[in-house]
C-alpha cells in the first residue's frame, strides 16, 4: 500500500497523542482503494486550526478562512482540515457559514460523493459511513444523501460528477442523473473558473466520450458559457473518435470546429480560460482549415511547431476517419527535414541587416527577418551569413 500514508502517518500520531483525532481523507482513500497513483494527501482533524498551531511548531495559514492550516514535518507539507460542518448555501455555491465541529461522521457527511466520503486512521482501520467502498467496487458515483439536496447546496457538484465519470470511467448513479437533469440552472450560478477547471479535467480523462455523452443527454451543456444551442454539434462531437485525441488544446479546437464555431476568440474568452491556451487553441483551428503537411508549406510548419503540428494533423485524421499514425510520422519527418527549427537557428541576426544596410532600427528588421526565414525554409537560400547576404542584395535590386 501506497508509500504516501506511511511517511505520513507520524503526523496524525502526533495530532492523536495531544488528545484529538486525525484521519486522512477525501480523494487520497478513493485513488488508494482503486489502486491509483495518489499525489498528495488530506487530513482531516477534530482540532481546531488554533490547537493544531499549538501542536506543530511549523505552520502556515494557506486557507485558515475554511480551517485548513499547512503543518511541514520532516521536510513535507501536509495540509490538515479541522471537521466541519457547512449550512446555508444562499448562493448555490459557498456555504453561508462553516462551523468547526468534533464529529468525524459529520465532517464526512459534507462531502460531495460517497466514494470521496471515506477516512483512514495512521493503523489503517477505514471509516466508510456512507458505502463508498461498494461504489468503487461498483464503480459508480453516488451523492452523500439526496443528489437534489446536494446539487442544490453547490452546484459545481454537478460538473465535478461529470468530471469523474472522465477521469476515473465510473457511471453515474441514476438518481444524480435525473437529478442533473433537473437542476442544470444552477451551474449558471458558479464561478466560470471553477467551471473550467472542472472541465479541464474532464478533457483530460479517459472516459471523456462518455461524459460529454452525459453532458449533453441530461441537458447540463446548455448551461455551460457558450453551449446554449450546441446540442447538434456537441452530438457531432461524441460520434467523432476523440480517445485519439488526449491534448486538453486538441480537444477543445475539435469541439469548435465541430459546433462550426465562428467567434472562437469570445467562444474562449467567455471560459476565462489563460491566455497562453486560447492562442494555442486558435493557431490549432487555423490550421485545421488547411492542414499543416503536407499540403502546405514548410513556413507554417515551422511557425506552428512540432507539438502543434501533431496535435493538428491528429485531429484532421480524427475529422476524416484515417490512420493518425501514418499523420504522425508525415509530420515528424517533414519536421526533421526543415532548415531551421527555431529564429535562432538562422545564422543572421537584425545587428547583421543594420550593419549590412547601415540603415537605423525599425519594423523593416522583423519584415526581412521573416523573408529570410521564409527563404531559407523553402531553400531559397542556406543559411549561412554569406549566402543570406547575397540572396538579400539580389533580392533588394528585383
Ligand atoms: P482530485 O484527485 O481531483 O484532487 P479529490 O476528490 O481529492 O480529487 P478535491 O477537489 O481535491 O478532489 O477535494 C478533496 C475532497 O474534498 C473530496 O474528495 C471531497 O471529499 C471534498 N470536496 C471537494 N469539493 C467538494 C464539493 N464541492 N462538495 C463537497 N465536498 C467536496
Ligand atoms: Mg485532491
Amino acid at each position: 500500500m501506497s508509500e504516501i500514508f506511511s511517511k505520513a502517518a507520524p503526523v496524525l500520531q502526533i495530532i492523536e497523542e495531544a488528545g484529538y483525532e486525525a484521519y486522512f481523507v477525501g480523494g487520497s482513500i478513493r485513488d488508494m482503494l482503486l489502486g491509483r497513483t495518489i499525489s498528495d494527501v488530506d487530513i482531516a482533524t477534530s482540532a481546531t486550526p488554533a490547537e493544531i498551531k499549538e501542536i506543530f511548531p511549523k505552520t502556515v495559514d494557506v486557507g485558515i478562512e475554511h480551517g485548513t492550516v499547512m503543518v511541514l514535518h520532516h521536510n513535507e507539507a501536509y495540509e490538515i482540515t479541522t471537521f466541519r460542518s457547512e449550512s446555508g448555501y444562499s448562493d448555490y455555491r459557498r456555504p453561508d457559514q462553516v462551523t468547526y465541529i468534533r464529529s468525524l461522521y459529520k465532517d464526512l457527511m459534507r462531502r460531495d460523493f460517497t466514494m470521496n466520503a471515506m477516512a483512514m486512521d495512521k493503523d489503517r482501520n477505514l471509516s466508510d459511513p456512507f458505502d463508498g467502498r461498494k461504489a468503487i467496487e461498483e464503480r459508480i458515483i453516488r451523492t452523500v444523501g439526496s443528489p437534489d439536496e446536494r446539487f442544490k447546496e453547490d452546484a459545481l457538484r454537478m460538473m465535478r460528477a461529470i468530471r469523474f465519470v472522465s477521469q476515473l470511467t465510473f457511471s453515474l448513479d441514476d438518481a444524480a442523473f435525473k437529478s442533473l437533469e433537473r437542476n442544470g440552472q444552477l451551474l449558471q450560478r458558479i464561478a466560470v473558473e471553477r467551471v473550467f477547471a472542472e472541465f479541464e479535467k474532464l478533457l483530460k480523462g479517459e472516459g471523456k466520450k462518455e461524459a460529454l455523452k452525459m453532458l449533453l443527454h441530461s441537458g447540463l451543456y446548455a448551461f455551460l458559457p457558450g453551449f446554449e444551442n450546441k446540442q447538434q454539434g456537441l452530438s457531432k462531437l461524441i460520434a467523432l473518435p476523440i480517445e485519439k485525441v488526449t491534448e486538453p488544446a486538441g480537444i477543445w479546437s475539435l469541439m469548435l470546429y465541430s459546433f462550426g464555431e465562428q467567434d472562437t476568440e469570445a467562444f474562449l474568452r467567455r471560459w476565462k480560460m489563460p491566455v497562453k491556451l486560447i492562442k494555442e487553441i486558435k493557431r490549432i483551428i487555423v490550421n485545421l482549415h488547411t492542414g499543416v503537411v503536407p499540403s502546405s508549406s514548410n513556413e507554417k510548419l515551422f511557425r506552428s511547431g512540432l507539438e502543434e503540428a501533431l496535435i493538428t494533423e491528429k485531429i484532421i485524421s480524427v475529422l476524416n476517419d484515417s490512420d493518425p499514425g501514418q499523420a504522425e510520422e508525415r509530420v515528424r519527418q517533414a519536421y526533421k527535414m526543415l532548415a531551421i527549427k527555431a529564429v535562432s537557428e538562422l545564422a543572421v541576426t537584425g545587428n547583421d541587416l543594420m550593419k549590412w544596410s547601415g540603415r537605423k532600427p525599425g519594423p523593416w528588421i522583423k519584415e526581412d527577418l521573416d523573408r529570410i526565414i521564409k527563404a531559407v525554409l523553402e531553400h531559397q537560400v542556406m543559411n549561412n551569413k554569406a549566402a543570406i547576404k547575397e540572396w538579400l542584395v539580389s533580392w533588394n535590386q528585383t
